[in-house]
């Protein structure tokens, strides 16, 4: 799954996503890195309870997850 802080121009750097879950997201100089990578990277799929919780206690509510595609196939019929 791919996680985005999105726009990153809201972040407050407060440091909540770090605290909720900081084998996710960590804090260099005044970026938020996901992954080791600014403000945006891709985490295992196993951490989206943890990344889901940072998501939903960002006061600026910019942490965005996306899901992988190719795991249900759409098609019906
Ligand atoms: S919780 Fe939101 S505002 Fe706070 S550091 Fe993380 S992305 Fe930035």
């Amino acid at each position: 799954m791919r996680v985005l802080i999105e726009p990153r121009e809201a972040c407050i750097l407060c440091m909540v996503c770090v605290a909720i879950c900081p084998e996710v997201f960590s804090i260099r100089g005044d970026k938020i890195l996901v992954s080791g990578t600014p403000w945006r990277g891709e985490a295992p799929r196993d951490m989206e309870p943890c990344i889901e919780a940072a998501s939903s206690n960002c006061p600026v509510d910019i942490i965005v997850l996306e899901q992988d595609n190719d795991e249900e196939a759409p098609s019906g019929g």
